[in-house]
């Protein structure tokens, strides 16, 4: 400020000086007069001039630019300089926190989409994408309900209802799988909405099957409870000769045997899926397996057919496999078992330990027994699953038995595979890995 006096000051002081210095008026007080003002016009318009060049640095906007003039004008850029640093950096901040948070929604595994008041989108984030089959490109302002035109939606965005979450079927993205959505709508701000989408699609599938499961154990379980009743009732009312008593009775233990082997599978299953991994450090002599699933078929194939099939072991006795000698003969008998019921008494079966390129072992139960059609294949190791349904049930099945191989092999490291030709016959096989077998070399006793 003091600058800006002073220049005033010199502008009127230096016209007042040459006028006093070199007029030689009567009457010196008009010139002088005009002189000051003169100055002060002078000093004024040189001020303006620096407040034009203040004003176009101004609207160049660019604050990296020194600022012109000196004092005052100094000053007021200076001061707006600061007021619009401040800003920026404001908004900066503002633009980091708002990509942070874009940011987070774009990693959240919900689709999260952003709706107008007329359910027009504004945001959506990649899984609200895949989820909808949304085009960042071409749906940005379209309304929701023109793109996703799903009844189920359509009814809750009509109801007004946004308490509960709906479930609809999400974009197919192939593999068959249909994919469900869990969809919520909450409201805020002035009408807007935030849509979110959760895939439920395993969950669903999950409860699927234990429904499913749960349906299948009632009615295993319901039909030889019937017939046992049955029976039951009948010996209560009716007095029967012994030979028809002890029949009837014959006929309520194989029931109540088909529902022991039933229960005891069922626990066997639960036992395989809510217990630690088998150690990996316990050796299981396959010669000891073989035998107790030799004792098993023979014991079998007896009851079943009244006389035992021929069975060729092929091993080397010393052996070992890694891991829980109850799961692994469960698993071997298992496959044993099936060749024999599944197959003619007269064909023999082949029971096999293969060592591998990779130093693996391959144990494989090969039967000539009537085969499976392809399509079943792949679908053998569900629970409950039966290509031949009355067979099963003849010879005593539960169609638990490959679902407990499949979890015994898994639980091991090691993978069932199934090999089989209607008519000519089947080879399910177990690979255990490298990891799990060992061959000891066998003890000679010196005489
Ligand atoms: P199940 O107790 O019914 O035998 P599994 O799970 O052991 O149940 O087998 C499922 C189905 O696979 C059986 O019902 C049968 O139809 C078929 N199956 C299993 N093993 C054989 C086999 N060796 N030969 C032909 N079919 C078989």
């Amino acid at each position: 400020m003091f600058w800006r006096f002073f220049s005033l000051a010199l502008c009127q002081l230096v016209p007042l000086v040459l006028v006093w210095s070199f007029a030689d008026f009567k009457d010196a007080s008009v010139p002088l007069l005009l002189a000051a003002l003169v100055g002060a016009y002078l000093w004024l318009a040189l001020d303006a001039v620096r407040g034009l060049h203040l004003l176009r640095w101004l609207r160049a906007g660019d604050m990296q630019q020194p600022s012109p003039g000196r004092g005052l004008w100094a000053e007021v850029a200076d001061r707006v300089r600061r007021v619009v640093r401040t800003h920026e950096r404001a908004l900066a901040e503002g633009e980091r926190r708002l990509q942070e948070f874009l940011a987070a929604i774009q990693a959240s595994p919900n689709g999260v989409v952003l709706l107008d008041a007329d359910c027009r989108i504004e945001w959506f984030n990649q899984t609200a994408s895949s989820h909808f089959g949304l085009d960042a490109q071409r749906d940005m302002l379209q309304h929701f309900g023109n793109l996703v035109r799903d009844p189920v939606f359509a009814a809750y965005y009509a109801a007004k209802n946004f308490d509960r979450e709906v479930l609809m079927a999400g974009r197919d993205h192939g593999g068959g799988v249909q994919v469900m959505l869990s969809v919520h709508l909450h409201v805020y701000g002035e009408g807007r909405s935030l849509l979110l989408s959760r895939d439920v699609t395993a969950v669903e599938q999950a409860e699927a099957m234990r429904r499913d499961f749960v349906a299948n154990v009632s009615h295993e379980i319901r039909t030889p409870l019937t017939v046992l009743a049955g029976f039951v009732e009948t010996l209560q009312t009716l007095p029967l000769p012994e030979d028809q008593r002890s029949r009837y009775l014959a006929l309520m233990a194989q029931q109540a045997q088909r529902m022991q082997t039933l229960v005891s599978d069922l626990l066997t299953l639960s036992r395989l899926e809510g217990s630690p991994p088998p150690p990996a450090d316990d050796w299981v002599s396959v010669a000891l397996l073989m035998a107790q699933c030799e004792q098993d078929a023979h014991d079998l194939s007896m009851v079943l057919w009244g006389t035992a099939q021929s069975l060729h072991f092929q091993f080397d006795p010393g052996l070992e496999i890694a891991g829980s000698t109850v799961e692994l003969h469960s698993a071997m008998s298992n496959l044993i078992g099936n060749a024999i019921r599944y197959s003619p008494v007269d064909k023999p079966i082949d029971v096999r330990f293969v060592t591998t390129a990779a130093g693996g072992l391959m144990f494989s139960v090969v039967d000539k027994g009537q085969g499976i059609a392809a399509e079943h294949i792949p679908r053998l190791t569900e629970r409950f699953y039966r290509v031949d349904r009355s067979r099963s049930r003849e010879t005593g099945g539960t169609g638990l038995g490959l679902a407990i191989v499949k979890h015994v092999a898994q639980r091991h490291g090691a993978a069932l595979s199934i090999d089989s030709t209607p008519g000519k016959g089947s080879r399910f096989s177990i690979a255990f890995p490298a990891q799990r077998v060992r061959c000891r070399e066998p003890i000679l006793i010196d005489a």
